[in-house]
């Protein structure tokens, strides 16, 4: 079986404050063990790599959490062990997630002097009602000054996240952001709508938030303005510049492999052993202490593979082939679209020869997807 492109992801969990709208792994905490974090990422990495072999990584993502608060120098053994390995070169995507809050301009030059390419910086809104609703724990200057300041030290690749659909977002808000973005001439945007996920205060207390007429009037104006920019919109949430689509994403998104690795990661691995998830022990504190350290693996099922598949791929706007459709789930594309999207197709959501929505269909991408479930 010829292996497929393989990243890796590096959760790191912690996080100054928790945002009432987050559901990812991360946890506040006064004083976290760095050290000690950076020594189980390393062991962590050697682990998984004696157990699914080592090939290159295509692109590399600390993802959390809010990984702008690890100090560079605990990351030096991690990052030489990749070198040594020949797993990464210099022309491997690797992005950090940034939140302005933590803006510390040591850390900043480190990661750049690591090898970190790209930042992805959190920003959500640069409107202060809008970020205090959030939660967030940065205001408009911290946000600017971060993408200055990483420009500045060198990062030519930089993503801005930036959420519509908040609470007291107005068509107008959610403009005077993307403007600010548009005149700091980022390369990468992601504009996603706020939703509110189980498990989260926003969802046990939830918040006003805007009329259907006013997030239709803030997706229409929020559109034109990204257009503008000359952001080309490639995934359901996802602009860039020519060229400048995140590699690591959009592995996931084609089906690819990444190993996860960091308290509470996943992992995709195809291997002889079949296609796999993998996960690990999600509180920091066991994945320090190495307690059920070693990633759990479940298999995916012949019955979900597809559709997992396709949930990914329909988010892109040029879809997915057949021959990665056939090479990442082992089935047949001609067979399956046969199977469950037939209705699709009468519908005219998708367009021939390949798993790609239509025009028609990209506007109703959420039907196509209940489809597959
Ligand atoms: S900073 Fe990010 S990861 Fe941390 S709590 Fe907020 S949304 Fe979640």
């Amino acid at each position: 079986m010829k292996p497929l492109p393989r990243a890796l992801y590096i959760h790191i969990p912690w996080c100054i404050k928790k945002c009432p709208y987050c559901d990812f792994n991360s946890h506040e905490q006064g004083n976290p063990d760095f050290a000690g974090y950076g020594r189980a990422l390393l062991h962590d990495l050697e682990a998984d790599l004696e157990r699914y072999g080592s090939i290159p990584f295509v692109s590399l993502f600390f993802g959390g959490g809010t990984p702008s608060l690890f100090p560079p120098q605990h990351l030096e053994p991690l990052f030489q062990r990749l070198k040594d390995l020949n797993l990464v070169s210099d022309i491997t995507e690797i992005t950090l997630e940034a939140n302005p809050g933590t803006l510390d301009l040591g850390h900043l030059s480190g990661y750049h002097d690591l090898g970190i390419n790209r930042l992805s910086v959190g920003v959500q809104s640069f409107n202060q009602g809008v970020l205090k609703a959030l939660g967030r724990i940065h205001d408009r200057d911290q946000a600017v000054a971060m993408i200055e300041h990483a420009k500045a030290i060198g990062f030519t690749r930089l993503n801005v996240d930036l959420m519509h659909g908040t609470p007291g977002q107005t068509p107008a808000i959610a403009l005077e952001d993307l403007n600010i973005v548009r005149d700091l001439e980022i390369s990468h945007l992601s504009w996603y709508q706020l939703t509110i996920e189980p498990n989260t205060a926003f969802y046990s207390k939830p918040p006003k938030l805007p009329e259907e007429e006013t997030l239709e009037a803030t997706e229409a104006v929020g559109y034109e303005a990204i257009n503008s920019m000359g952001l080309q919109h490639y995934e359901v949430s996802a602009f860039a510049k020519a060229g400048e689509e995140v590699k690591h994403n959009v592995n996931y998104w084609e089906f690819g492999d990444y190993l996860g690795i960091g308290a509470g990661s996943h992992g995709k691995i195809t291997s002889e052993r079949g296609f796999m998830r993998t996960q690990r022990t999600r509180q920091p504190s066991n994945y320090l202490a190495r307690t059920n350290f070693y990633a759990t693996e479940r298999p995916i099922l012949d019955g979900y593979r597809g559709a997992e598949c396709l949930m990914n791929g329909l988010r892109l706007k040029s879809g997915i082939s057949y021959t990665y459709f056939q090479e990442r789930t082992g089935l047949d594309p001609i067979e399956f679209r046969t199977t469950h999207l037939m209705e699709a197709d009468r519908l005219g959501l998708l367009k021939p020869e390949r798993f790609q929505a239509s025009r028609f269909g990209w506007r109703h991408l959420n039907h196509i997807l209940e489809m597959l479930i």
